[in-house]
């Protein structure tokens, strides 16, 4: 059954958002570092690729293909969890739910989508373990490569799907800069920028600009806000 979402479909009173925002933060633990939060996945991810990248060998063309089609399913996928399982309760990752629908689009809302310190990092990005669990949870699938397919295409899947979470990470992060920080101003980032700020409608937001990266699924799946 679809999660009841009305009452988070309208923008929240300034009262009520300064209410959640400061219980969001209250609730980051002491111990908490955003640096750590943003490195964490970063390093994992780029050590994972540059791993697979070093086990590859002599990759053909038809392997590198690989690349490109992972790319469009993992787009097509961050789709689907973000409208399926960030925007609805969904067993057993209700957190997720919990901490974007309820907490992430209450607090950032199109008009005010800039952070305030580096501690609301713990507001953007996703939990620290979760590169780690997107890469067990793909291991099926990068099990059935190696033994079925060829292992290459098996290294090619892991570095790209790995890649992909970084570049998520980094861009979402990005696009709740301040607007005076530099990496904010160049154009592919305040293109990228418009479109999940659209998103952060709350009117707008359970249904149009699913995409967190580059806005691909949403234009193949007729997504795209027409503003
Ligand atoms: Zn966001
Ligand atoms: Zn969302």
């Amino acid at each position: 059954m679809a999660t009841d979402t009305r009452a988070w479909e309208v923008t929240q009173a300034p009262s009520r958002r300064e209410q959640v925002r400061a219980q969001a933060v209250a609730a980051i633990p002491w111990w908490y570092s955003p640096w750590g939060h943003l490195a964490f996945p970063s390093f994992v991810g780029l050590g994972v690729i540059a791993g697979s990248v070093a086990l590859l060998e002599h990759p053909t063309p038809l392997e590198l293909l690989a690349v490109p089609l992972v790319l469009v399913l993992v787009n097509l996928n961050e789709w689907n969890i973000h409208r399926n399982v960030l925007h609805q309760r969904t067993w057993p990752l209700e957190i997720l739910f919990w901490r974007h629908t309820p907490e992430h689009h209450v607090i950032f809302v199109r008009d005010d989508m800039a952070m305030r310190a580096t501690e609301e990092f713990r507001l953007v990005l996703i939990p620290f373990y979760g590169i780690l669990a997107i890469f067990v949870s793909a291991l099926p699938i990068t099990a059935a490569l190696w033994f079925l397919v060829s292992h290459n295409v098996a290294l090619l899947w892991v570095a790209t799907t790995m890649g992909y979470v970084v570049a998520y990470e980094w861009l979402h992060l990005s696009y709740h800069l301040p607007e005076s920080n530099p990496i904010g101003r160049s154009p592919l980032i305040r293109w990228l920028r418009r479109h999940h700020a659209m998103h952060h409608t709350p009117e707008l937001m359970q249904r149009w600009n699913f995409n967190v990266t580059v806005p691909l699924a949403d234009w193949l799946l007729g997504t795209i806000h027409p503003d």
